[in-house]
């Protein structure tokens, strides 16, 4: 067999910001370090964040500090989140944001030249940084600069299809050159996942066509863990107007710069849905929710910045009681809010992809939106200090990991969760590879041949399953059954057509050769997104109760039993079904508990 070999004591499977920032941290750390993406630097799903960075840096209001973020980081996720991962990112996030910005990064600025930050649902206080509505691209800009400045080999438009382990480490990856088809080996004793998400399981995303859960799979057929599965974020705002661009995501600083909601009644419908557990923190009138934009000591958040779950919810129940719009969304204002040059100024991108792409003037006339499946909060269950699986020598990073977010992310927090983990599970790969400095890694032939095999075995058949018709049939199972709002007997529905479409994805068929071929590429990803799409439908179905991303109509309500317990999945061996069990969360110090309480 063909094989091109390359050996490394760190290999990152990932080019965004979570990837990025681990190699650079293990680079520093002395290891010889490889990134391998399937697409090209620079071109990461990261490039796409809009809003800003979450850090508590206290530029814009110095009552900020890394205790109320944590707080905000806990009760957005309904407690499920990893305690000590929330403690970690709220107190080291201001650092990754400074050195990014030590690095080149050009922010938005204070009158006085701090860096700016702005408010975002769920934050108490502004805290994101940004540049624009494009801080996801400077981000990604600086961290690629400074990778290629440090000399790191980066393989790009390469996609990794298994991950090599022995009996008890993992020994590096297997993957192919997308372009040739050809096939490579990395070696080594350290691997880190920066994989990212899963959205192209659903048929309404924000996301890129790289989300198929690529990482996700990789890790539980390796041996490792993943938790959380069945939170996955449909984000309020994402475009329903045209339908080429249905999902396409409309950034939540709209709303944090003014932009408020109605229904086609025009009436300002968030007061309607505001819950008992957030109450206390939100404005009971219009009158004050728009006193809070200049005066937060004096007055409570607008309904529309409640965590992003709270906010799909009420979309999905207007849209459901018939004051949607004609196209099934609702209206998002801010044209009659801010003047003109002000939403050109801070919502730049917004601006152009609605002129562009619907010939909507957003400073003159308001967007149509509904939700969108955005982030999985889900991920490969991880130490929190060490971001290492269960499977030595194996890390995660990103939102390819889990744990962080619990049932639902507050916006930013994910810029600033790759910066911190991704930096932590560089260092932690480089020390673990510097720990077996000299011991080489072994690779069995027949795992490489076997894994050449399979990914080869679509063009052995005639005849098979055409991988769009199953990746089109997979996504409207997903959105139809294991959605924003789910039942016990749709949930066992979406794992019968699961079932039946298993048997599909193993007779996926492929006409023409290995140069770069599209039909190919998703036949590989097909397996990845099927098996994230159990995790979660299994994951979703054994949790009775309502939380965070997790909404099931037939236990509409949060209940305390499920507080304090996570769902973690596995893949035993020769079982042909993801394992599902309950595991008791994390005993949280009383220091910390005692701030959740104030
Ligand atoms: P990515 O940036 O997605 O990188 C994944 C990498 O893995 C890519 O390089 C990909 O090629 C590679 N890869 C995947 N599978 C393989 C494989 N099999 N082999 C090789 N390589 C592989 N969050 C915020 O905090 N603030 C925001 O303002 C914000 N705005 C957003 C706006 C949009 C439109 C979207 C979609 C998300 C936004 N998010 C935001 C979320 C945030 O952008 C993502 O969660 C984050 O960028 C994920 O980064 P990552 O490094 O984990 O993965």
């Amino acid at each position: 067999m063909e094989l091109e070999r390359h050996e490394y004591d760190v290999v990152v499977v990932g080019a965004g910001g979570a990837g990025l920032r681990a190699a650079i941290a293990a680079s520093e750390n002395g290891a010889r370090t490889a990134v391998v993406c399937k697409s090209l630097l620079g071109k990461a799903h990261t490039v796409m964040a809009e809003g800003g960075i979450a850090a508590a840096m206290g530029n814009t209001w110095p009552e900020d500090n890394w205790r109320v973020h944590f707080r905000d980081t806990m009760r957005g996720g309904k407690m499920l989140n990893h305690w000590r991962m929330a403690q970690l990112h709220a107190q080291e996030a201001p650092d990754r944001v400074l050195e990014l910005e030590d690095w080149g990064a050009l922010f938005d600025r204070t009158p006085d030249g701090l860096i700016s930050q702005r408010d975002f649902g769920g934050h108490r206080y502004a805290r994101l940084a940004h540049v624009g509505d494009r801080t996801g691209l400077e981000l990604l800009r600086t961290l690629q600069q400074r990778t290629v400045a440090l000399g790191i080999d980066v393989y790009m438009e390469c996609t990794v299809t298994r991950l090599l382990r022995d009996d008890e480490t993992v020994t590096g990856a297997f993957g192919y050159w997308r372009e040739s088809g050809r096939f490579v080996v990395w070696q080594a004793p350290s691997v880190v996942l920066a994989t990212g998400g899963i959205g192209k399981a659903y048929k309404v995303t924000s996301n890129s066509w790289e989300y198929t859960g690529d990482g996700h799979s990789l890790a539980l057929q390796a041996g490792a863990s993943l938790v959380n599965m069945e939170f996955v974020q449909f984000h309020p705002t994402g475009m329903v107007w045209p339908p080429s661009v249905r999902g396409l995501l409309v950034t939540e600083s709209v709303r944090g710069d003014g932009g408020i909601l109605r229904n086609s009644a025009g009436n300002r419908f968030m007061f309607d849905y505001i819950p008992d557990y957030f109450r206390k923190e939100t404005a009971e009138s219009e009158e004050e929710a728009d006193r809070w934009y200049t005066d937060k000591t004096n007055n409570r958040r607008p309904p529309e910045l409640l965590p992003r779950d709270e906010v799909a919810r009420a979309i999905n129940s207007e849209v459901k009681a018939g004051r949607g719009t004609e196209h099934g969304g609702v209206w998002l204002d801010i044209a009659s809010r801010r003047p003109a040059e002000y939403i050109r100024k801070r919502l730049p991108s917004m601006y152009h992809q609605f002129k562009e792409l619907a010939d909507v003037d957003i400073t003159r006339e308001a967007m149509e939106i509904g939700p969108t499946c955005h982030y999985v909060m889900g991920g490969v269950e991880v130490d929190p200090d060490t971001q290492e699986s269960r499977l030595p020598g194996l890390f995660a990073a990103g939102e390819v990991a889990g744990g962080m977010h619990g049932s639902n992310r507050l916006g930013g927090n994910s810029l600033s969760d790759l910066l911190v983990f991704g930096r932590r599970a560089g260092l932690a790969a480089a020390e673990h590879a510097a720990k077996l400095a000299g011991a080489r890694v072994e690779v069995a032939e027949a795992a490489l041949a076997d894994a050449a095999a399979a990914a080869l075995a679509p063009f052995d058949r005639d005849g098979g399953e055409n991988p769009y018709a199953v990746q089109q049939d997979l996504q409207s199972t997903m959105h139809d059954l294991v959605g924003i709002i789910r039942t016990r007997a749709e949930m066992a529905q979406a794992l019968e057509r699961i079932a039946v479409l298993k048997g599909r994805v193993a007779n996926l068929s492929v006409e023409g050769h290995r140069q770069y071929n599209p039909g190919w590429h998703l036949a590989l990803d097909l397996p990845h997104l099927l098996l994230v799409s159990e995790c979660i439908a299994r994951a979703a179905l054994e949790r009775e109760e309502s939380r965070g991303g997790h909404t099931r109509d037939d236990f509409p309500a949060a209940d305390d039993a499920w507080a304090h317990l996570n769902l973690v999945l596995d893949l035993p061996a020769d079982a042909d079904a993801v394992r599902v069990t309950r595991q008791p969360l994390p005993q949280m110090p009383g220091d910390l508990a005692e701030l959740l309480e104030s």
